[in-house]
């Protein structure tokens, strides 16, 4: 199958306003005799329902948790881009672009990352407009800070908890469209298989978690909106529920996935403790802004802070490695995210590890304190401070900040980081990989989309920070209330999709065979043994550094593993009731296919890679760095067949 990506035509800047004028619209009237189904209430979904619903239609809205204010998106800490341009320090819709297309190493498609920079201001508006309590500066503006990768101050945030903010916000639009009966929730529902007719996405097959019921919903249009998959390694800072199972479902439908070996490693995560963890924390990457990356210089220190025979405050400034700053001293500490992982992995492989395990770098807030002690002395006419009042109104200047996250630090890892710098690791954190979309947020399934993290469009190889509910909000808010539409005009005549079709029957038997197989299966080992095992070689064979070798003996290794589950996993309970384990065991099925793409795709694409380098393809070695890239993308795109996408990147090529 060709992939026809449906770019508009036109220069990058106007493709958006031009497409929206030109595309199909439904009335009013004809809204009301629409069905719409979003699985997901996440930021992506929560802003797709209300605003559906807004306009007319008839939203059916599922989600796993008791509440659409459970779903992941909750957890993000840092914040959300936008090219406001508030600080006057040169931003604007074209740098934001540029730099979501760098960061991502030129693996992103080019149009929908400019249009997500179109609508970044629209985001922060509507969501001011919701009550969202964003921070604000000392004269009442809304305030921003930096995040890696980028020159400038472009991050909107509510303290560390964002993301939990921007859903409350999403959470209240659904709210009023609940009352209005205009979206009807189904809350603790599991979506488990999708229904085609005719060709056409039409409903899906889910499951009551409560009571056990296999249900059928119809409706015109299917959306996805289920999240990231992180989890397929076990251990990541995805709550624990995040799985593939919706987009996995889809995929084996019909529905093309893309890049799916692209992971985001996230620099700042609580080291590992120890075999029996099952969650990662992540400490957000705002506290780059003001923590500085560190290891000792001397393997000497670092074997006595191992030992416990010194402190991290005990070394000097000479005796400290501050690696991200000496090595790329444009961005300091807020490199982009694959580069300071790779850096502190690069550290500790290299022994310079500051814990037990070997698998720790410090992210030291002392310098910070002091610059902002020694400002507060000033504004407060404080002469000749004491380095402890000048710490002491630091120390507030940073728990206005971070305050939140310094006190979950503190409790998972039992020290005071005001006191002592923070240990930190890299951890599974993104997957930017995913459905495959078109420019309408279609998948290769007519009627079926998909949006947020769930889809792989707007991130590339990497994704820069405070991008994805940046990304997440323009999906549901801003883009596909009106791709979708154009779709759905054609659909204004078709009336009620009944559930009685043959189609809806034979997926409802398809799940409820797998169900029944897992409850009878009686075998002798849990479903997390699986999972665990699959993290595992995920991380070791296809984590943050994957070699032909180990990427041929994950493959192997996951189908084997796959085998064992299906003869000898071993679900508990029964199936009409509320029973967490049997809903694991479908979702785990599914990471354990996943699984073995994801090692087929990072094979693939290290191959191709090393063809294009074999070859010498790249002819001009003068390029800048990152025009190889381009040049890489021009290349791997055209062995995939997507020739469109080739040329797009041709004509980028040339403009810079
Ligand atoms: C700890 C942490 C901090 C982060 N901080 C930031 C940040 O500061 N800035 C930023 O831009 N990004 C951040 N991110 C990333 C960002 O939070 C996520 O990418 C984003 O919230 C995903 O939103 P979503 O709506 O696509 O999915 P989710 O929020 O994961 O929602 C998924 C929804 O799908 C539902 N669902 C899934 N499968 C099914 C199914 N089969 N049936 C029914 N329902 C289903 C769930 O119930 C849920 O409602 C962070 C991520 C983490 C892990």
């Amino acid at each position: 199958m060709a992939l026809d990506s449906k770019v508009p035509k036109g220069p990058i800047k106007d493709k958006w306003t031009d497409y929206k004028n030109h595309i199909n619209l439904v009335n009013p009237a004809n809204k009301r005799n629409i069905d719409i189904i979003v699985v997901g209430t996440g930021l992506a979904g929560g802003s797709a329902s209300a605003t559906l619903a807004e306009l007319g239609y008839n939203v059916k809205a599922f989600a796993y948790q008791d509440s659409p204010r459970r779903a992941h998106s909750i957890a993000a800490q840092g914040g959300i881009n936008a090219a406001k341009n508030y600080q006057g320090d040169g931003d604007s819709n074209y740098r934001l672009f540029y730099d979501t297309v760098k960061g991502g190493d030129y693996r992103s498609r080019e149009a929908n990352v400019y249009r997500l920079a179109e609508v970044s201001a629209n985001i922060i508006d509507q969501c001011v407009a919701q009550g969202v309590p964003f921070a604000r500066d000392y004269g009442g503006l809304l305030d921003n800070r930096s995040f890696g990768g980028v020159l400038v101050s472009r991050t909107f945030y509510a303290k560390g908890q964002t993301g939990q903010q921007l859903l409350l916000g999403a959470y209240s639009a659904m709210n009023r469209q609940i009352a209005r009966g205009k979206i009807e929730m189904f809350n603790r529902h599991e979506m488990l298989d999708i229904v085609i007719v005719d060709g056409k996405a039409r409903g899906i097959i889910a499951r009551n978690l409560v009571t056990g019921e296999i249900e059928r919903h119809s409706a015109h249009a299917v959306v996805i909106a289920s999240g990231g998959y992180g989890n397929v390694y076990f251990l990541s800072t995805n709550a624990m529920g995040s799985n593939v199972t919706a987009a996995w479902k889809i995929h084996k439908k019909g529905a093309y996935f893309a890049n799916p070996c692209y992971t985001q490693i996230h620099p700042t995560c609580i080291p590992r403790s120890g075999d029996y963890q099952s969650k990662l924390t992540l400490m957000s990457e705002s506290l780059r802004n003001d923590g500085r990356i560190w290891v000792p210089k001397n393997m000497e220190d670092v074997m006595a802070i191992r030992e416990g025979r010194k402190k991290p405050t005990d070394l000097s400034e000479e005796q400290r490695d501050y690696y991200l700053e000496r090595r790329y001293p444009a961005f300091g500490n807020l490199v982009p995210r694959d580069v300071a992982s790779r850096a502190a992995k690069e550290r500790c492989d290299a022994g310079y590890g500051v814990n037990a395990t070997g698998e720790a770098v410090y992210l030291d807030f002392a310098s910070a304190i002091t610059r902002y002690g020694k400002d507060q002395a000033k504004i407060h006419n404080i002469t000749n401070a004491s380095d402890a009042k000048i710490y002491e109104l630091g120390q507030k200047i940073v728990e206005e900040k971070y305050g939140n996250l310094f006190q979950m630090y503190e409790k998972i890892v039992d020290q005071d980081p005001y006191k002592t710098p923070m240990m930190i690791y890299p951890a599974v954190h993104y997957t930017m990989g995913g459905v495959w979309v078109d420019y309408n947020l279609m998948t290769t399934i007519p009627g079926c989309y998909c949006i947020g993290e769930a889809n792989f469009s707007d991130h590339g190889a990497n994704r820069l920070g405070a991008s994805a509910l940046m990304q997440g909000l323009a999906d549901g808010y801003f883009v596909l209330p009106y791709t979708i539409g154009d779709y759905l005009a054609d659909d204004i005549r078709t009336g009620k999709i009944s559930t009685d079709l043959p189609e809806f029957e034979a997926a409802e038997k398809e799940v409820s065979d797998r169900i029944n197989f897992f409850i009878n299966n009686k075998g002798t080992k849990s479903v997390d043994y699986f999972h665990k095992k699959l993290g595992n070689i995920m991380w070791n064979k296809c984590g943050m550094s994957r070699n032909e070798a180990g990427l041929k003996e994950a493959i192997e290794e996951i189908s084997e593993l796959r085998a064992e589950f299906w003869k000898d996993v071993f679900v508990p309970g029964g199936d009409k009731e509320f029973n967490e384990e049997l809903a694991k065991a479908g979702r785990v099925a599914d990471f354990l296919e996943l699984g073995e793409l994801f090692a087929k795709d990072a094979y693939i694409e290290m191959n191709l890679v090393a063809v294009i380098l074999e070859k010498n393809l790249l002819k001009n070695q003068d390029h800048k760095w990152e025009k190889q890239n381009v040049m890489i993308k021009t290349i791997l795109s055209f062995l995939r067949g997507n020739v469109k996408v080739t040329l797009q990147m041709q004509f980028y090529t040339k403009k810079n």
